[in-house]
This record gives C-alpha cells, sequence and structure tokens, in this order.
C-alpha cells in the first residue's frame, strides 16, 4: 500500500513521490506543492533571529553567486 502523506499547510493528501519532503531539525515536513512549501519556509525564515539566519544566508547566497560567476565566465568563452 502507498504511504500517503499530508501536508502541513494546507491539510490536502498526497502519495509518496508526489508533493515535498523535508526533514529539518529532526522534524519531518510535509508539503503537497512548491507553494505550501514555500509558505511556510518563509514564515520559518521570517521568525527565525536574525543571528541565527545571517550565517547560513550569506554561505548560500555566496554558493549560488559564485555558480552565476562561473556561469556567466563559461557563457563569456563561447
Ligand atoms: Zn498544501
Amino acid at each position: 500500500m502507498e504511504q500517503k502523506h499530508v501536508c502541513l499547510v494546507c491539510g490536502k493528501s498526497f502519495t509518496e513521490g508526489q508533493g515535498i519532503i523535508l526533514t529539518i531539525a529532526d522534524r519531518k515536513l510535509e508539503f503537497h506543492s512548491k507553494s505550501c512549501a514555500y509558505k511556510f519556509l518563509k514564515e520559518v525564515i521570517m521568525n527565525s533571529e536574525k543571528d541565527c539566519i545571517s550565517s547560513p544566508l550569506k554561505d548560500v547566497y555566496k554558493k549560488y553567486s559564485d555558480l552565476l560567476d562561473k556561469r556567466e565566465k563559461i557563457e563569456k568563452k563561447i
């Protein structure tokens, strides 16, 4: 039998393979869609202490801006 999951935000049920399932801080988070996941995670981020979020934010920001830089350099070569 397929395992059923229930969206944490809107209560819609979905089956394995659909939706988004994340485990953060030992807590399993289940969302039926990206928009529900976004809504929830945005709220988590907005409610986080600035000091808590600034370090990971900086790291992830840097990761993606570095990737963009690399992509730009590759595109210029072509
Ligand atoms: Zn939902």
